[in-house]
């Protein structure tokens, strides 16, 4: 850990992330570009934690850059938790019965960090801190510092849940089949209540929906992850509607593109480096698959058979990414081991078995297609890296996600169906082969469709990066960011 002092008084941003790792592995890009640009910054995160990213933070020290990891002790026997439950994903299923408790954790984190940030000899200038870690208003609060609330969500989505949460919506609709009609959308919006994003609490938990909500509407401005290229139109009406800045800061992903880092964002990857690297430069340029569901969505081995089959039936060459903690991970290893499925791919088929470094393996010029269950930040991956998908949600924000990429974008292929519960892989229907593997030939496969799809990523590739680069759109919210809370007068 970093405790460096800065030379000079410099803007002092405190950044504060769920511990979940589609949303910290955003706010940690952020950190990197805050800090080459001059800021001092506090980046607050836990033990565990901490180690998944021992790269990254020793990478940032040897490279000057002031941002201290500060690491606090994260309370789970105090909270109820098992031990080491210091990510999301690390809960045991049903995940939701323990978020209470996780919420609590965190919580329990105020004291020892604002008596951290009392005595640091740089005062914060500001608080930028995920949506779900309401105390964080409260510390901002005592701390006479602005809090920005950061979103690990889109432009579409965090309209849409801000709609939806002024007309009541978790309040009045007891029906998950229900369809909502979205009021003051930007265009014509329908969903079904199952696929709105409050749903991801669940009825029993929405008291932890409004806390969170309550503090959002006390914060002194938004920054949201995503660029104006894609997004503007939607960041625009949820600017007015909440009368607060917000800052387009996006796609984080492209603050660092040094390999080295794209390598370890998020954890320390489950393949060696030569390995994969050298099988992507084996293989034709656009040709491989890239298939994963990110950090929280489980599958069940049955799932996970169908997944293989449709793979492999498909023929295309790929990359699948298998989450190593699933309940099932010993029948699936077994399957892998027993059913001549590794065999009968080997060559055209890489199986991670744990956590892939996926921002290399996207923007490997092999990568050709992303079948993706539209997490935020894996859909702006996909949309960086110039990338068609085929989209498979199954909670939360992905379902808006989707719309983004199909239906907005114009760049998805939707799989269709098979929505689970967060952390809970026994709760969804099994998509069959078939359909995932129709789903995959029409992305990867040739006709005037897919080359159109194709041909509309690359330029959104391009306009993503542009957005990033000096002189971009992003580039200069960020950049006035800094300037918006600059350090305290001595
Ligand atoms: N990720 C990764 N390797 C994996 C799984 C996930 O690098 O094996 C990263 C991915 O690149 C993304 C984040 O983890 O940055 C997942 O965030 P996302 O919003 O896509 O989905 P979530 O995990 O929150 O559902």
């Amino acid at each position: 850990m970093t405790t460096d002092q800065p030379a000079a008084r410099c803007a002092h941003f405190v950044l504060v992330p769920l511990m979940a790792q589609g949303h910290t592995i955003p706010i940690v890009d952020m950190a990197h570009f805050l800090a080459r640009h001059g800021a001092h910054v506090t980046f607050l995160t836990t033990p565990l934690n901490a180690l998944r990213i021992d790269a990254i933070i020793q990478r940032a020290g040897a490279s000057g850059l002031a941002i201290d990891f500060v690491s606090l002790h994260f309370p789970c026997a105090e909270a109820g938790l098992p031990l080491g439950c210091e990510n999301i994903d690390a809960l045991p299923s049903p995940s939701r019965d323990y978020l209470p408790n996780f919420l609590r954790a965190c919580d329990m984190l105020r004291a020892p960090f604002t008596q951290h940030l009392r005595r640091h000899p740089l005062p914060p200038s500001c608080i930028v801190s995920d949506a779900a870690q309401p105390w964080t208003g409260e510390m901002a609060r005592d701390l006479g510092v602005p809090r920005l609330i950061f979103h690990g969500l889109g432009g579409f989505t965090i309209l849409a849940r801000q709609i939806l949460h002024q007309e009541d919506v978790y309040v009045r609709v007891t029906d998950e089949s229900e369809i909502l009609d979205v009021p003051g959308f930007p265009h014509p919006l329908r969903v079904p209540m199952a696929k709105t994003p409050g749903t991801f609490w669940g009825p029993k938990l929405q008291h932890l929906r409004l806390r969170s909500m309550e503090e959002e509407a006390k914060a002194d401005g938004v920054v949201v992850n995503t660029f104006d290229d894609i997004e503007a139109v939607y960041v625009e009406s949820y600017q007015k509607m909440i009368g607060k800045r917000v800052w387009t800061v996006g796609p984080l992903c492209l603050c660092n593109r040094d390999a080295a880092h794209m390598t370890a964002r998020g954890n320390k990857a489950a393949v060696d480096e030569n390995q994969y690297l050298r099988w992507l430069d084996s293989m034709a340029p656009t040709s491989v698959i890239y298939v994963s569901f990110g950090s929280l969505v489980t599958a069940g081995v049955e799932q996970i058979v169908e997944i293989g089959m449709a793979l492999e039936g498909a023929g295309f060459p790929f990359v699948w990414a298998i989450k190593a903690g699933d309940q099932s991970a010993i029948q699936v290893d077994r399957w892998l081991a027993e059913s001549g499925f590794e065999e009968r791919t080997r060559g055209r088929g890489l199986v991670i078995r744990g956590w892939a470094p996926q921002m290399m393996i996207l923007s490997h010029p092999a990568a050709g297609g992303f079948l993706t269950h539209c997490g935020w930040n894996s859909t702006l991956e996909g949309i960086c890296s110039g990338l068609p998908m085929a989209t498979w949600p199954h909670f939360g924000d992905q379902h808006l996600n989707q719309k983004v990429v199909v239906e907005v974008l114009r760049i998805g292929v939707a799989v269709g169906g098979g929505s689970a519960n967060w952390g809970d892989e026994n709760s969804g229907t099994v998509v069959r082969r078939e359909k995932i593997e129709k789903a995959v030939r029409e992305l990867m496969g040739g006709g005037e469709e897919a080359e159109g799809r194709r041909e509309r990523a690359r330029e959104l590739g391009e306009k993503a990066k542009r957005a990033m680069e000096e002189g971009g759109s992003s580039y200069q919210n960020l950049s006035m960011l800094i300037q918006q809370f600059p350090a305290e007068e001595e």
